[in-house]
């Protein structure tokens, strides 16, 4: 099957997951209580599939979706304040063919560029709860997997990046305890420990960044310009791998 249907068919998985019980029941009560500015949207509240160019170089990371940004439109990051953060600087670094996508329709594209997110439904207080996260993440490495040409991944903060290293550890890679820290760069190998037919050696550089959540950019502790140093620092890296 060819890749861009594999990853499909894992969509249309993810779509259907009704594995976290109390992340079904949230979205149920999510689309039933609108705020009035969204009182005309057909909310999407189902797992949100991740989106972008199969043949991708950079994978993003993100937390979970917003209850009334992603989890109303029905594509991750479209439609709420991190998406405008990060999808301003994805066009700017070439990766985005708009500066901005407010509905699913609106014909944004990534290019070179795939998005997911550590959990798919989004959770109360945006906060997933362990086993929530445990539950995701074979959707993850099975997207790892299909996205062959993967160089560079950037978690967007610390809880995308723990679990990002998680999952590295599971495909093989031998990672030291590695910390979090904004514009932290380390590169990281994986397929020798697992020693099956299959495994291969990939290596990936992680560019580490604070989330472009409301919390961090309303109170300063990131800035635009700090989150564009990290995709010109990605585009870099392409650039030399290339
Ligand atoms: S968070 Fe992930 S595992 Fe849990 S129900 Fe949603 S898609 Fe399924």
């Amino acid at each position: 099957m060819k890749l861009d249907r594999e990853l499909e068919r894992l969509q249309r998985i993810v779509v259907r997951c009704r594995k976290c019980p109390r992340l079904v029941a949230y979205l149920q009560e999510v689309s039933q209580h609108k705020p009035r500015r969204y009182r005309d949207w057909d909310y999407w509240s189902k797992p949100l599939p991740s989106f972008g160019d199969p043949d991708a170089r950079l994978l993003i990371i993100g937390l979970a979706p917003a209850a009334q940004g992603g989890n109303r439109t029905g594509r991750m990051f479209t439609g709420d304040r991190s998406g405008e953060w990060l999808f301003n600087a994805l066009y700017k670094f070439g990766f985005a063919n708009q500066p901005n996508s407010l509905r699913r329709d609106d014909g944004f594209k990534l290019n070179d560029c795939y998005i997911t997110a550590t959990i798919r439904c989004a959770p109360p207080k945006n906060k997933p709860l362990p086993e929530e996260i445990e539950n995701c993440r074979p959707y993850f490495l099975e997207e790892l997997d299909l996205l062959k040409k993967v160089e560079v991944i950037v978690p967007l903060g610390q809880i995308a990046f723990a679990q990002t290293l998680r999952s590295l550890r599971l495909k093989g890679a031998e990672i030291p305890s590695l910390s979090f820290g904004h514009g932290k760069v380390y590169e990281v190998s994986t397929g020798q420990a697992l020693r099956t037919p299959n495994s291969r050696l990939r290596t990936f550089t992680l560019v580490v960044t604070y989330h472009p959540s409301q919390q961090n950019t309303q109170t300063g502790k990131l800035t635009k310009p700090m989150f564009h140093k990290i995709f010109k620092m990605v585009r870099k890296n392409l650039e030399v791998e290339s």
